[in-house]
């Protein structure tokens, strides 16, 4: 603790409340139903999105799509050659990402069927389960899924006292707290919330407001990637 945040500046020259570079792009896998591609800092992310198809199979709903989703970190993702078995870690993430996309989804116009989503890590740097929600988002909403809102995601935190928007790796691993926060915005929904560390509630409250500002920024670039696959629209920057 006392050198991540020094003359104001974080490790990788942010302010405290700065994103990291965010570029996201739609349709990169031509084989799925849906796709994304997402360079979130140094986190570098595909989405795959399959179905929804006929499934007879036991746990399928005769009501609505049932979706599966599945997280994993490539070997070559971290410094130490991760396993490519999935990890716990990645078995709980997977359920957490799930969790945080379906109340976005309008799953009952697909009876009987899975909808399977694909996350790979190929590069991982923080906050790479925010990452992945924003760009499964994304990867949904190009398979033409209906959907409430767009979910996006952003870790907020403590370093050396002070709160900060959008962990880095360093900062994940040494910072005093670690609060990934996913958002339905229209709905003015939480869907995804864990805290790792403490803080007092005045800084809770200050943290997912500052995680909401992001949360509004992040969403223009989801809203701009699927405007330039849909609309050729170019973007403005
Ligand atoms: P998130 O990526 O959502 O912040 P964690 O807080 O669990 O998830 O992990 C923080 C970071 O730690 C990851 O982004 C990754 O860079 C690193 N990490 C996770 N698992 C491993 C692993 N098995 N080996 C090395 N680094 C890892």
């Amino acid at each position: 603790m006392g050198n991540l945040i020094v003359d104001g500046k974080r490790t990788d020259g942010r302010g405290p409340l700065d994103l990291r570079p965010l570029r996201i792009e739609v349709g990169t896998i031509k084989n799925a139903a849906g796709s994304s591609y997402i360079e979130h800092g140094k986190n570098k992310i595909y989405v795959a999105v399959y179905g929804p198809k006929d499934s007879h199979r036991f746990g399928t709903s005769l009501e609505r799509a049932v979706i599966r989703c599945r997280y994993h970190m490539s070997p070559f993702s971290t410094e130490e050659r991760k396993s490519p078995q999935p990890s716990r870690r990645e078995i709980e993430i997977s359920k957490v990402i799930r969790n945080a996309l379906e109340p976005s989804l309008i799953l009952d116009e697909f009876p009987k069927t899975l909808l399977d989503v694909f996350i790979e890590v190929l590069q991982s740097d923080g906050g790479s389960r925010s990452a992945s929600i924003t760009a499964a988002s994304v990867a949904l909403a190009d398979a033409g899924i209906p959907m409430r809102d767009l979910v996006q995601a952003v870790a907020v935190g403590k370093v050396d006292g002070t709160l900060v928007v959008d962990l880095n790796d360093k900062e994940d691993k040494e910072g005093e707290v670690d609060l990934p926060v996913a958002f339905m915005l229209n709905e003015n929904m939480i869907t995804l919330l864990q805290m790792d560390g403490k803080l007092t509630v005045d800084e809770f409250k200050e943290a997912v407001k500052l995680a909401r500002e992001a949360a509004v920024k992040i969403k223009e670039k989801q809203k701009e990637a699927l405007g330039r696959k849909y609309f050729g629209m170019v973007d403005e920057k």
